[in-house]
């Protein structure tokens, strides 16, 4: 294989090499106009390194490589058994790789390197392991229609899946959608997100060793607007899988429709959290601080509203906020103290300023942070103070819009209706969470509540084994789970008719 690739050394002395190709065909490939995009490390604001991106031409060539590997014998005709076994080959080789995968995440991501080790990296060999063991298990059914005849149904690909990806957790994102694209026999063009394109190219190289045939996996980096979109209108893709912002899954379901395409969109969030009087404080307390302030508050089903009843509303909000001047410590994400480590980009830390600044023109009451630190490190990066609003009421932006950074509202509640009607008010519905002792106040919660997720006594404790997904505007479909293999095979109706002429 011809190899673009750079020598890159991480700060905790980590080396590896870096592809910085195109992957295309099982194969390193430059961009045709020589198209680049830059990568820069949040915590210190230099530059890593910089990696081709794909325009239209390279995405036309990503596409009849996958196009062509979708009808090729060595691809169609291989059993699920054995596409299991290469999906198992992958999961094996992330996790044989998992200390240098961490390390690319945390510098190109800023997250702490051990949380990249301990959850990303876990995450995103198991996602890839549990859809192995699903490969060989994507069948249909017989239907009994009438004495003369019946029916069989088969599970097919759905074809050429476009997979556009965000960059808060690279390769986990890049697991949830493979492993079942690649479990139903599908093939795939993956685009990364332009600031975190590094580890799904290692990744790409992993592939490769696993066995995958040229062109069922094509890797290509670029920007939303060039590469995203040249992917997301293309006549020859089946289908889109889509995660990030709501805007710009508005924008791909309009490209979809060029032809049709199949598609699944997970976007933002500004889930709730709501907190009864009768909760387990400490337990809330704590749940409620990992489900906002994880991964630098930079998770779409972050509970980033917590709705508490009036009765423990004071108690609640001194603790909470003692849990984050405990335990949300900011720094450099290579040290193992660190909780926060930078935003990602100078775009994301602007945008979260700037809600700072919009929740107290709305007078909400800032009771802690939202000031930038500059004492980490070369004194540069990305890094800000977690910001918690209290008094927080449906009326205000900061209570309606998602922010995603380390950015919590708090409301008062005063009855269970209240609690329900305050949740639902708003244009999302992925998450949520509802803290109770009380057994069946919990279901009925759980069934009132507009949201693809609800955690009872938790917050954000997702898993691979469990569907994933949105209502409103918090997308369409479901991921993970035996639910995510719908959304990459589609079923053939087979109608037999058995009457005899004779
Ligand atoms: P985004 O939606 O712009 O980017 C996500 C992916 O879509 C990236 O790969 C990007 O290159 C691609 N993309 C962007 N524009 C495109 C286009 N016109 N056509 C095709 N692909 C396109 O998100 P962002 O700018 O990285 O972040 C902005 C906001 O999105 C965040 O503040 C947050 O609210 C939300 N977000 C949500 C998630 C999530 O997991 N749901 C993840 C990241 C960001």
């Amino acid at each position: 294989m011809k190899d673009l690739s750079v020598q890159l050394t991480a700060p905790n002395g980590r080396t590896w090499t870096q592809p910085t190709g195109l992957f295309i065909n099982n194969e390193w490939v430059k961009s045709s106009n020589g198209y680049m995009i830059t990568t820069i490390n949040p915590t210190t604001e230099e530059e890593i390194t910089s990696v081709y991106g794909a325009t239209e031409d390279d995405i036309n060539k990503a596409v009849a490589a996958a196009r062509r590997a979708l009808n090729d014998p060595a691809w169609r005709d291989l059993s699920g058994l054995d596409r299991g076994k290469m999906l198992n080959r992958l999961a094996q080789l992330i996790e044989e790789n998992r200390e240098i995968l961490a390390t690319i995440e945390t510098i190109d991501n800023g997250k702490p390197y051990t949380v990249a080790l301990d959850g990303d990296l876990v995450e995103t060999a198991e996602t890839i392991r549990y859809y192995s063991g699903f490969a060989d298990k994507v069948f249909g059914q017989v239907i009994d229609t009438t004495s003369d005849k019946f029916a069989y149904t088969v599970r097919e690909p759905v074809g050429v899946c476009g997979q556009i990806i965000p960059w808060n957790y690279p390769l986990a994102m890049a697991a949830w959608k493979l492993g079942p694209a690649l479990a139903c026999g599908n093939t795939v063009v993956l685009k990364p997100a332009e600031q975190t394109p590094l580890s799904a190219l290692v990744l790409a190289n992993l592939i490769v060793e696993a066995g995958f045939p040229p062109g069922v996996v094509n890797i290509v980096n670029g920007h939303g607007s060039i590469t995203g979109s040249a992917l997301a209108s293309h006549m020859d893709v089946d289908k889109i899988a889509f995660t990030g912002s709501t805007d710009t899954a508005k924008r791909i379901m309009k490209m979809a429709s060029v032809n049709l395409k199949n598609i699944t969109l997970e976007t933002g969030g500004k889930s709730p959290l709501i907190v009864f009087n009768d909760a387990d404080l400490k337990e809330a307390v704590e749940w409620a601080h990992l489900g906002i302030m994880s991964n630098q508050g930079q998770v779409c089903c972050a509970t980033s509203r917590i709705l508490v009843q009036s009765q423990i509303y004071d108690q609640f909000l001194e603790a909470f906020k003692g849990q984050v001047k405990q335990v949300s410590k900011v720094g450099d994400p290579f040290e193992e103290s660190t909780f926060q480590g930078p935003q990602v980009t100078k775009a994301q830390y602007d945008r979260v300023k700037s809600y700072v600044h919009i929740g107290q023109a709305e007078r909400a009451k800032l009771i802690f942070g939202g000031k930038p630190i500059n004492d980490i490190g070369n004194g540069k990066g990305f890094f800000i103070q977690p910001i918690i609003f209290a008094d927080v009421t449906p009326q205000m932006r900061i209570f309606k819009e998602e922010v995603f950074g380390p950015f919590v509202v708090i409301s008062r509640f005063d009855t269970e209706e209240d609690a329900i009607k305050m949740a639902n008010d708003s244009t999302y519905g992925l998450g949520s969470a509802v803290f109770t002792t009380n057994l069946t106040r919990a279901h009925r919660i759980a069934k009132l509540i507009e949201a693809g997720t609800v955690w009872i006594n938790s917050s954000n404790d997702g898993d691979w084994r469990v569907p994933f997904g949105g209502v409103k505007q918090s997308g369409i479909g479901r991921e993970l789970g035996e639910a995510g293999l719908d959304a990459y095979s589609s079923i053939k109706a087979v109608h037999v008719n058995i009457k005899s002429k004779l």
